[in-house]
């Protein structure tokens, strides 16, 4: 068992090489939290933990991809053996492929979405779950969206209701459900499992055109709400667990 107020918690963030991933790594980096950057890409992971450990903070990086099963397989055994345990998962990684309205989008890109959107949490959690276990204190938050809320989409006093993204929006929804049958599962056990709902952030994945990628010598530009601030972060999730699931 960990002791919280002697001991680092450990914390892995999925898709952390950049973006709301990275700046989450960093916040629970500064919040006393050893950091494993999640990435699917070994140079761009290196490169963010190293980022990381160049402000100070422990971070280190995990080769992940979460749509391999192999991949993540791989991750949960590293992590057992540098570190032995999680207390922390953020189901960070996320994409967003629609190219076309809901009438004309291909099968491949739905199929794509959800793999890393919403079975790709379902992969990384199962194969962590025997890690968190052995945490007393043990945290897990998925990344939606807003675009996951059937009210934030159908508001029509909302600018951006008429938004078309059936992959990304559903993918985003569906992952409520998987949170709320995780927390049903896991409530139990003490492991209390969220979703953040963040609204727009320039990340590469919105559009911003590559405002937070990380180049050497360049800092993102994009950055969560800290704990003072308004809204329940991931970050804050990831602390304190503070919806009672
Ligand atoms: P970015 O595109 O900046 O970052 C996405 C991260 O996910 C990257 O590190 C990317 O890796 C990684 N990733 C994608 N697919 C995989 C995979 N198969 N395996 C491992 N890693 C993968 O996006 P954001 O930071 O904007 O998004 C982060 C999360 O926040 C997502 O879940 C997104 O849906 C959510 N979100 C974002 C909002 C926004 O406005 N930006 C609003 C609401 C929610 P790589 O660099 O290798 O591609």
């Amino acid at each position: 068992m960990t002791n919280p107020t002697t001991t680092k918690r450990i914390a892995l963030i999925t898709g952390a090489n950049k973006g709301l991933g990275f700046e989450i790594a960093r916040q629970l980096g500064q919040q006393h939290h050893t950091v494993l950057v999640g990435a699917r890409d070994a140079e761009r992971g290196e490169r963010a933990a190293q980022h990381l450990r160049g402000e100070g903070l422990d971070a280190h990086f995990v080769p992940l991809a979460v749509t391999s099963d192999a991949s993540v397989t791989a991750a949960a055994t590293l992590i057992e053996e540098r570190f032995g345990r999680l207390d922390v998962l953020v189901n960070n990684a996320g994409i967003s492929l629609d190219d076309a309205p809901p009438s004309q989008l291909s099968f491949e890109r739905l199929i794509e979405t959800y793999d890393t959107n919403v079975f790709g949490v379902v992969r990384v959690t199962q194969a962590l779950l025997p890690l968190l276990r052995r945490s007393d204190r043990a945290r897990i938050v998925n990344m939606g969206s807003a675009m996951g809320s059937l009210t934030y989409t159908s508001d029509p006093e909302n600018m951006r209701s008429g938004i078309l993204l059936l992959a990304y929006a559903s993918s985003k929804a569906a992952l409520h459900s998987v949170t709320v049958q995780f927390a049903n599962e896991l409530r139990a056990e003490g492991i209390k499992v969220n979703v953040a709902d963040p609204g727009y952030a320039p990340t590469d994945l919105s559009g911003g055109q590559g405002f937070n990628t990380i180049e050497e010598g360049a800092g993102p530009a994009v950055r969560l709400a800290t704990l003072d601030e308004n809204g329940p972060t991931a970050t804050i999730l990831a602390l304190e667990g503070v919806i009672p699931w």
